[in-house]
Parts: C-alpha cells; structure tokens; sequence
C-alpha cells in the first residue's frame, strides 16, 4: 500500500509540474499575442498617418483649380516626403518582420570595418556637403576581422550617419565615425554635435517608433525602426549596441563586435602588424 502511494505522490507531483509549465507557457504566448497586437496597431497607425496627408493633400490640388504654383510645388514636396517615409516604413516593417521570424539571410564573411566604415562614408559624402556638415573618419591602419555580413553592417553605419547628419548643427556640425580594436572586439562609433537626447528618452531610443511626433526629424521622414534594426543585426552577431548622450552636448551611438578568433592564415596580419 506504502508503494501504491508513493507512486501515487509522483505521479501527482509531476501532474502539478506539468500544469505549471503548461500555465506559463500560456501566459508567454499572451504576451507574444499582446507584443504583436501592439506591433500591428504601431504599424497600422504609422502607416496611417502619411497615407493620410498625401490623400487629404491630393484632393485638395484636384479640387481647387486655382491654386497657386507655389502652393502646388509646396503640397507636391509633402506628397513626396511622406511617400518616400511610407515606403522606407514598409521596407523596414518587413525587414524587421523578417530578422525577428528568423527568416532573415545572412551571407557572414571575415569583414574588415575599416572598409565598411569607408564605403559608408563613402555613400554619405555628399548628403554631408549638401548640408556643410563635416565628416570626420578616424580609424586604425589596420584591424582584425569580424564575422559578419558586410551589407548588414553597412546598413547599421549609414543609419548612424544619417541619424547623425539629420541632428547635427547646420552651423558648425561635426560628425566624427571612430573605429578601434580591443583584444577582443572592435567598436564603432558615431558621434554628433547635435541637440543631444534627453535622458527620458535614451532608455527608449532602441525601442520600435520611439521618436517625438512632429519634431523635424520626423517631418524629415524618420520611422523609428532604424535603430531597434540595427541593434537586432549588432545582437545577430553577438555584439552589443548602445548611446551615450549629454543632453545639449551632442549623441555618440556605438556597437561592438567580438573580434574573430584569428587564424592561421592571420600570421602575415600579425607579423606585419608587430613590425
Ligand atoms: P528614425 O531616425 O527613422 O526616426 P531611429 O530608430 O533611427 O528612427 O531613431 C529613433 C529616434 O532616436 C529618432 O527619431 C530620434 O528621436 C532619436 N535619435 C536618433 N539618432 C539621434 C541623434 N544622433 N541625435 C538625437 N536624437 C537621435
């Protein structure tokens, strides 16, 4: 009978075991239902808002004859804008959509920073002039791979610079993009002259759509996922991504990756870095 009840126990208290686990199972697919239901409404409402103006502004040139040719070049550059911010938020949406899936593909390669800090400076160059913004690269002779996707990690940079040129100052903005190497990983990062961000809002500037409704930047064509992509490709591999910022005195955002492990065929790297 003792036996019998043992067994008995066990088996009740596996019993109680398993309905824990199956209770908090349910509770994480609700609040994995609850993160993609506020995901959605997110998407739907700034989806919403440019579609908004572009057609309220249509109808107005179809309906009013007698407009103006500045008004009509002033409604058409809205128009554009907010075309051009519908169609990079839907580009991102799916990007994101699809990193988080695990769907995304990533062609990983031994990549050199320093190249990938140069062609992104590269594509900025000429934004930078228009808007007489001064470039700085400062970056080491020579440094170790990482492993990663380049194309990836050339999206993280240019999202930095182009954060960083829309904040800087039109007078006397200074935009300086650092690389260097530690034993053990290598940090990029891009800091800025601009306005700074307010401390309320550093603890949620890698969170999706955190940006101030009608500040210019968003006038500007901003949709917020920038940075929660790019920290979501940092982590991809293993890297961290973070920001440091005195409101007033400018932002510096930076990531870093694990340096790869070298290897033999790094021998002629390190004798040549020795001499
Ligand atoms: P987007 O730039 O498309 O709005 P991001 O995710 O890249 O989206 O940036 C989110 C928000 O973080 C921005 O809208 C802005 O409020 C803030 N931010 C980003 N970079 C800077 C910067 N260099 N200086 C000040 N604020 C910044």
């Amino acid at each position: 009978l003792r036996a019998y009840s043992h067994a008995l126990e066990d088996k009740s208290r596996s019993l109680e075991r398993a309905t824990a686990e199956l209770r908090e199972a349910n509770e994480k697919l609700k609040s994995l239902d609850r993160m993609k239901d506020d995901f959605m409404s997110s998407v739907t409402h700034e989806l919403r808002t440019p579609l908004t103006s572009i057609r309220a502004l249509s109808e107005l040139m179809r309906d009013d004859d007698h407009m103006d040719t500045a008004q009509r070049q002033q409604f058409l550059g809205i128009i554009v804008t907010e075309a051009e911010r519908l169609s990079r938020l839907v580009n991102q949406v799916l990007d994101m959509a699809k990193i988080e899936a695990g769907h995304a593909e990533w062609h990983d390669t031994d990549v050199d920073l320093r190249e990938v800090a140069e062609q992104a400076a590269g594509t900025m160059k000429e934004s930078y002039r228009e808007r007489g913004v001064a470039l700085v690269l400062s970056l080491p002779a020579q440094v170790h791979a990482v492993r990663a996707d380049a194309d990836r990690l050339t999206q993280v940079v240019l999202n930095l610079l182009s954060n960083a040129l829309k904040y800087a100052p039109r007078e006397g903005g200074r935009v300086v993009l650092r690389l260097h190497e530690d034993p053990d990983r290598l940090t990029v990062e891009v800091e800025d002259n601009g306005p700074g961000i307010p401390l309320e809002q550093q603890a949620v500037a890698f969170e999706k759509f955190r940006q101030v409704a009608g500040d210019d930047h968003y006038r500007a064509g901003g949709t917020g996922l920038g940075l929660p992509i790019s920290r979501q490709i940092v982590e991809h591999f293993g890297g961290s991504m973070w920001l440091r910022s005195t409101p007033g005195q400018g932002a510096c955002f930076g990531f870093s990756l694990p340096r790869h492990a070298p290897t033999a065929a790094d021998d002629s790297y390190n004798d040549e870095h020795q001499r």
